[in-house]
């Protein structure tokens, strides 16, 4: 059993596009420029636009960190957005989720321009993906792509079961690995919350890719003797012994499914760094106009 080391993967990133700033810099163009808008105090959103922004200052990527508060109104929400769509530095912006219960989550991922939308949320972006044109592809299906091509791991006509349908993850990544190319050519089951005999399915997969938000859910006699185990889960588990007071951990039991596979993501330190990956190399893509034109 090898680990599929995002820690490696996403530094090994982040030294790429450090090298690519120094060269925009060196020949005068502009400095890729990435804002994060984050409403209200959820523990864990703190944390991911943390990573997000440092990632920024250590790439040399300029950012800014727009912070509302947790009763701000959607009309106030939706002028913050518009801001950033016209503001012509900010190359790519991104509304970390969850939002408080009193947003329309959907009218704020509406308002913001395809353009700007590096973390792929966007209908626009979703339907050219699904069409295979070029897109913002969602920052964790796209940090899924990168580990499986840094590891040269084999797609073409794998089987891969994806546990989860949730607009982010579980269903474009099931598009994705089903297009032609690599990686891709798989043939794709994409599992949920009514699917009949889950354990079944998952046995027959090659790939796994779970991403179901229940703390070590997938469990060892489930998975295939070498298959390999994309653990998408970021679960808190209360744990007194933690400063913290808690533990994180993935929707796969990693303990008992390690041990059959050939490969698998750790959490932490799986698909949660190179989705923060994903998201530099689109605000990158951004800044140089490749998807939409400059
Ligand atoms: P979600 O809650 O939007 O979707 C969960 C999906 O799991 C649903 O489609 C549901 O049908 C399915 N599901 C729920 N219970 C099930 C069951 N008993 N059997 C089969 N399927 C079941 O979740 P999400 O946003 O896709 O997130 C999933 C997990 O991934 C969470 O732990 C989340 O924290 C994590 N996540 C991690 C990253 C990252 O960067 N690594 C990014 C996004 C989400």
């Amino acid at each position: 059993m090898q680990l599929l080391d995002g820690k490696l993967l996403s530094e090994q990133i982040k030294t790429e596009l450090a090298a690519e700033v120094e060269q925009i810099k060196a020949q005068g163009g502009k400095i890729p420029h990435l804002a994060a808008i984050i409403v209200g105090e959820n523990a864990a959103s703190q944390v991911y636009v943390a990573s997000k922004i440092r990632s920024c200052e250590q790439v040399g990527f300029k950012s800014s960190l727009i912070r509302c508060e947790a009763d701000i109104t959607q009309e106030d929400l939706m002028d913050v957005v518009q801001k950033l769509n016209h503001d012509p530095d900010v190359d790519g912006f991104i509304v970390q989720l969850p939002l408080p219960k009193h947003i329309d989550e959907e009218a704020v991922t509406l308002g913001i321009l395809p353009r700007k939308d590096v973390d792929g949320f966007h209908p626009v972006n979703f339907g050219r993906m699904a069409q295979g044109l070029p897109a913002f592809l969602p920052a964790t299906p796209m940090g899924i792509l990168e580990i499986l091509r840094r590891y040269k791991i084999e797609t073409s006509g794998k089987h891969c079961v994806v546990v989860g349908r949730s607009n982010i993850v579980g269903t474009p990544i099931s598009i994705l690995l089903s297009r032609k190319g690599y990686p891709g050519d798989c043939t794709v089951t994409l599992t949920h919350s009514r699917t009949k005999d889950l354990p079944g399915e998952v046995r027959r997969a090659d790939i796994v890719v779970a991403a179901i938000g229940i703390p070590e859910f997938v469990k060892g006699d489930w998975v295939k003797e070498g298959a390999v185990v994309i653990d998408v889960g970021i679960n808190r588990i209360p744990d007194e012994s933690k400063k913290s007071g808690f533990r994180i951990a993935g929707d796969v039991d990693f303990e008992s499914v390690a041990p059959h596979c050939s490969y698998i993501t750790p959490v932490p330190g799986g698909v949660g760094l190179m989705t923060v990956a994903a998201l530099m190399l689109n605000t990158l893509k951004a800044c140089k106009g490749e998807i939409y034109g400059a």
